[in-house]
C-alpha cells in the first residue's frame, strides 16, 4: 500500500533530538537523524506509527485525512472578522510626563492642537455603524488620556449607547488622580493599565524624572490596588538596557506590590527610544539574555506561589494550542484592519499603535484614512500581503512557523523595509531564542518550568492539565 508525505518541518532541539511539525503546529520530539530515517525508508515502527499519527505520512487511500489537514490549515489563514472587536482610542497626545523611551513623541502638557475636536466624536460613531461589530473593546491610550477624561467619560457613554456589550481599559501612567480620572476607573468594565519600571529610583530614571513624582504614582497605584483590588490593574515595565542586570529587583517590585503577572519588555526601537536608547536598535541578544536569567528567576518564584510572565506564557500557550492563540502582536496572518484599529487624536486611522507612532515621526505613513472618510484598501493589501510569514522564505521553512508571528511595523521601524530576510531580523531572533528554550525545556521534561507554564497555560494554581500531555 503506497504512502505518501504532507509538508513538514523540523529542527534539532540539543544534540540528540529533533523537532518535527506539521503544517498545521502538531509536533513531536524524535530521536536526532528522523529526517534522514525517513527518506532513506529506514523509520522504526514506532516512528513510523507517530508520523502517520501527525499527518505527515499518509496512506494513499487516507484521503479524508488530507482533507481533514486542509481544512485545519485553511481555518489558520482564512479572515478572522470582517468587523472590528477592539479599537484604541488616543484622547490627546499630550502628557504630563516625558519617560526617555516614550515611543508616540508625545506633545506637552500644555501644547494646543494635540486633543480630540468634538466634531470627531459623532464621526467616530459613525465609523463604529460602518465597520465595528456588536461587541467592542475599547482601549484609551495617549499621551496621557486622563489629562482629557471628560472625552473618556464621553466616549464611554456613546460605546455604551451604541454596542451591545462594551469593555474598557485605559492606559495612564497615573500622575495625576483628579476627580474624572477616578471616575473613568470606578466603572467596573474599565480595566486600568499602568507601566512600573521597578523601584522609585529607576521610575525617576526613565520615566518621572523626580523621586518626588515617583511616590505621587506609587500613591495613586496603591489607592486604585485599596479600592478595587489587584485584578482591576495590570502593569508592565519597560526595561532599557541599563537596567538590564537589574531585572531580578523589578521583579522584586511586582511581587512586593502583589501583582500575580508581569510582562517583560526591552524598549521599543520607536519615538523617542530610537535617540535616547538608540542601542535598542541591536541589544536583542543581550536582551535575550537577560530575559532567560529573569525566566531562571521567575521559576524558582513559582515553586512557592503563581507569578506568571506575560510573554513567555502567551508563547507556550500558542505551542499547546498549536499557535491559535490571538495576541496581536505576535500572531500569523496578521492582517491589519481585520479585528482592530487606532483612532489618533486627530480623526487620522491607523492599523497599529506602532504604525501610528511611525508615522508620527514621519518615517513611513501608515495611516490607512481618517474618521469620515474611506478606509485606503490598497495601501491595506499591500501591507496585507506580506503580513502573513506563509509568505517569507525564513518563515516557511522554519520548525516555529505555525507559532511564531509577524510584525511589519517593528520591521520598518528598525530597517525601513518589510522585507528585511527575517532571520537578520530582531522579532525572529528574540522569538527563534525563546521557541529554543521552551522547546528545549519540553525535550528534557524540565518539571521546574513546565508545571510553572501549564499552570498559566489552564490561568490556574493547583489542578490543571499535567506536562505530561504534551507528550504523545
Ligand atoms: S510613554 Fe506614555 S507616559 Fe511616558 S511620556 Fe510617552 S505618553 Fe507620556
Ligand atoms: S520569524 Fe524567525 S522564528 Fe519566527 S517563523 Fe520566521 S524564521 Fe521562524
Amino acid at each position: 500500500m503506497g504512502e505518501f508525505l504532507t509538508p513538514f518541518r523540523f529542527r534539532d532541539i540539543g544534540e540528540d533530538t529533533s523537532l518535527i511539525v506539521n503544517e498545521v503546529g502538531d509536533f513531536k520530539l524524535f530521536d536526532n537523524g528522523i529526517v534522514g530515517r525517513l527518506f532513506d525508508e529506514a523509520l522504526t515502527e514506532d516512528e513510523h506509527s507517530r508520523l502517520r499519527d501527525m499527518h505527515i505520512l499518509l496512506q494513499e487511500e487516507s484521503h479524508w485525512r488530507i482533507t481533514a489537514l486542509a481544512s485545519r490549515a485553511q481555518n489558520r489563514v482564512s479572515k478572522r472578522s470582517s468587523k472590528l472587536s477592539y479599537m484604541m482610542i488616543i484622547p490627546t497626545l499630550r502628557c504630563d510626563l516625558a519617560c526617555t523611551y516614550c515611543q508616540v513623541s508625545r506633545a506637552n502638557e500644555n501644547a494646543k492642537g494635540f486633543d480630540m475636536k468634538p466634531e470627531h466624536l459623532d464621526l467616530l460613531e459613525k465609523f463604529w455603524t460602518d465597520h465595528a461589530g456588536p461587541k467592542i473593546k475599547i482601549e484609551f491610550q495617549g499621551g496621557e488620556p486622563t489629562l482629557r477624561s471628560d472625552l473618556v467619560l464621553e466616549i464611554m457613554d456613546r460605546a455604551t449607547r451604541h454596542f451591545d456589550q462594551v469593555e474598557f481599559a485605559i492606559c495612564t501612567n497615573l500622575m495625576n488622580l483628579t476627580q474624572e480620572a477616578k471616575e473613568v476607573i470606578s466603572d467596573p468594565r474599565m480595566h486600568v493599565s499602568t507601566s512600573i519600571d521597578g523601584s522609585t529610583t529607576m521610575m525617576a530614571a526613565n520615566r518621572t524624572g523626580t523621586t518626588e513624582r515617583a511616590d505621587r504614582f506609587f500613591n495613586n497605584l496603591r489607592y486604585i490596588l485599596d479600592a478595587y483590588g489587584s485584578a482591576k490593574v495590570s502593569a508592565l515595565p519597560t526595561i532599557p538596557e541599563d537596567a538590564y542586570d537589574q531585572i531580578e529587583e523589578i521583579i522584586d517590585v511586582y511581587l512586593e506590590l502583589g501583582f500575580t503577572s508581569i510582562f517583560l519588555r526591552p524598549v521599543n526601537y520607536l519615538g523617542f527610544a530610537r535617540k535616547n536608547h538608540a542601542s535598542s536598535l541591536d541589544s536583542t541578544d543581550r536582551w535575550n539574555r537577560a530575559y532567560f536569567r529573569a525566566l531562571e528567576r521567575i521559576m524558582e518564584i513559582n515553586k512557592t506561589q503563581f507569578f506568571e510572565e506575560f510573554y513567555s506564557s502567551m508563547i507556550f500557550q500558542k505551542i499547546i494550542s498549536a499557535g491559535t492563540t490571538n495576541y496581536v502582536d505576535c500572531r500569523s496572518p496578521n492582517r491589519y484592519f481585520e479585528d482592530y484599529c487606532v483612532v489618533n487624536f486627530d480623526g487620522g486611522i491607523y492599523p497599529t499603535d506602532e504604525a501610528r507612532m511611525l508615522s508620527r515621526t514621519r518615517q513611513v505613513d501608515l495611516k490607512i484614512g481618517e474618521l469620515g472618510g474611506e478606509v485606503d484598501l490598497e495601501k491595506l493589501s499591500t501591507l496585507n500581503f506580506s503580513a502573513m510569514n506563509e509568505v517569507h522564505p525564513d518563515c516557511i521553512h522554519c520548525a516555529y512557523g505555525p507559532f511564531c508571528g509577524i510584525d511589519l511595523v517593528d520591521d520598518l521601524s528598525r530597517y525601513g523595509r518589510i522585507d528585511m530576510p527575517k532571520h537578520e531580523t530582531a522579532f525572529c531572533k528574540r522569538h527563534l531564542d525563546l521557541f529554543d528554550l521552551l522547546f528545549t525545556k519540553i525535550k528534557e521534561r524540565d518539571r521546574n518550568w513546565l508545571d510553572p507554564l501549564m499552570s498559566w497555560a489552564y490561568r490556574k494554581d493547583g489542578s490543571h492539565a499535567p506536562f505530561e500531555v504534551l507528550y504523545d
